[in-house]
């Protein structure tokens, strides 16, 4: 990064007097502010020139780091490429400068669109329905537990409280039925890494409203099992949850209505493209089989994140029947390539097949001290984003790398050869792997710091330097 502005606070760069832009004449007469809105003092705002403005703020986002920057492989959150297209579908402004308050009949469009989508959606999963209220996946998991809440209690069931979740999860489905009230029971996994049968079998009974599942699950791995833990689950008269976050390895293979789901949702924002890097945006619709559409609760007013439906109903669109049948193959061959090509440097604790993601268990050789922190920072070194770290739970050192579709096999091949060089230099030079970053603009971060005491206003940094230079 090669500036002098970059590292200043907009603050810093103030001089009173300064202004970058200058206000209209009032052409309102005057007006008197109520005492009470008035402030006493002056607002304390840095004052710029525009340039200084514009360029504080583009040195800034240069500093990010996206899909479109290089190789992302994030485990568990599919950092696919977001077609171009797609920004542009989303941008139009017959749909952008829609209100969402304005006559029905204005927005034949929209509604059309929400329409095809939502029958795009249904052939894809082998769904009734969907609705699309809910901002992301979490979001989502609360809604669809909320339909089997909701058919419960339409026939007087009211004493099944609990829901089951594999051991492997993801953090937000026990979140979820945590706030909807229900309680959670957790399922072991086996050796193998799917779902223990047997121990499933024991916790089934007349108490249990649902089972949530993914399918491949958070380790890659696909649930075999799934018609026969359909088939017991729907004998205890619960309900089987599906979390689509990882449906992109099934699309054009298999359906999750066809294995006996009966309420999933999907995150359009992974499997159907949309930027999502930092926490947003987000769609999570939630679909159910036939039977269950009247339970759909309403999660949120109008139509939910519009714009990411958007985007998704251009990718299906783009891609077409034929090549979304391509995108779970291809991702699952993508995994498996760069799974094989490491498994001899990196632990893996559970060989086989995967599908579009996998997990190792940090380096195999252990007597380096090297982490799988140490090497998730060195990796931004070599221009790479970070996989997923420490999750899933289930190993030590959890090092998740999902590589989606998209990437060509120069640039897979070019990672391995980076993963394969931090690994030996964790072997020779360990110091400069624990060190690491070493060429990004921001160092090695005291993560526990950082949450414990984070200093997040120019004041307060203010406030605390000048403590800490007090005599
Ligand atoms: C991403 C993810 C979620 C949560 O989805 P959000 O859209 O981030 O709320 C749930 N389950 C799994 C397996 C995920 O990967």
């Amino acid at each position: 990064m090669n500036n002098q502005l970059y590292g200043h606070l907009i603050f810093e760069l103030s001089h009173e007097g300064r202004c970058a832009y200058s206000l209209p004449k009032n052409r309102f007469g005057d007006y008197e502010l109520q005492s009470y809105l008035r402030r006493a003092t002056d607002a304390q705002l840095p004052e710029c020139d525009e340039l200084t403005v514009v360029r504080h703020y583009t040195n800034h986002s240069a500093n990010n780091f996206g899909v479109n920057n290089g190789f992302y492989p994030l485990g568990s959150c599919t950092m696919k490429y977001n077609p171009c297209i797609n920004e542009e579908v989303a941008a139009m402004p017959q749909f952008a400068n829609l209100h969402p308050l304005q006559p029905a009949e204005t927005t034949r469009g929209a509604q059309a669109l929400v329409t095809l989508l939502n029958h795009s959606l249904c052939e894809l999963t082998g769904l009734a329905t969907f609705t699309f209220k809910p901002f992301a996946g979490a979001h989502g998991e609360l809604t669809g537990l909320m339909v089997i809440r909701g058919y419960h209690e339409s026939r007087g069931d009211l004493k099944r409280t609990k829901v089951i979740v594999p051991d492997s999860a993801h953090g937000t489905n026990p979140a979820s039925a945590a706030v909807c009230g229900l309680e959670v029971v957790e399922v072991k996994s086996l050796e193998d890494g799917t779902v223990d049968v047997e121990h499933l079998r024991t916790l089934l009974d007349d108490t249990v409203a649902a089972m949530m599942m993914t399918n491949p699950n958070t380790l890659g791995l696909f649930e075999k099992h799934i018609p026969e833990i359909a088939a017991m689950v729907h004998d205890c008269g619960a309900l089987l949850y599906y979390d689509g976050a990882n449906l992109n390895p099934m699309l054009g293979a298999c359906r999750p209505g066809d294995m006996g789901f009966d309420v999933m949702h999907i995150n359009l924002h992974k499997t159907f493209s949309t930027p999502h890097g930092g926490g947003g945006p987000g769609a999570g619709p939630v679909g159910v089989r036939k039977g269950l559409e009247d339970f759909l609760p309403c999660v949120s007013p109008y139509q939910g994140n519009f714009a990411v439906m958007m985007r998704a109903y251009a990718y299906i669109l783009t891609l077409g029947r034929e090549n979304l049948k391509m995108v779970g193959p291809l991702a699952t061959l993508n995994a498996n390539y760069i799974k094989e090509s490491l498994k001899d440097l990196y632990l893996l604790p559970i060989d086989g097949l995967c599908k579009h993601e996998f997990v190792f268990d940090g380096l195999k050789d252990k007597s380096t001290d090297v982490t799988t922190m140490d090497v998730a920072k060195r990796l931004l070194d070599y221009g790479y984003h970070a996989p997923t770290i420490y999750f899933p739970l289930l190993f030590h050192e959890s090092l998740m790398i999902e590589p989606t579709e998209n990437e060509s096999k120069d640039t897979i091949d070019r990672f391995i050869e980076v993963m394969r060089r931090i690994a030996q230099e964790a072997a020779e030079c360990p110091e400069e792997v624990k060190s690491a970053p070493h060429h990004t603009p921001i160092g090695r971060v005291d993560d526990v710091l950082a949450a414990k005491h984070p200093v997040v206003t120019w004041r307060q940094l203010q406030a605390e330097t000048a403590q800490t230079e007090q005599p």
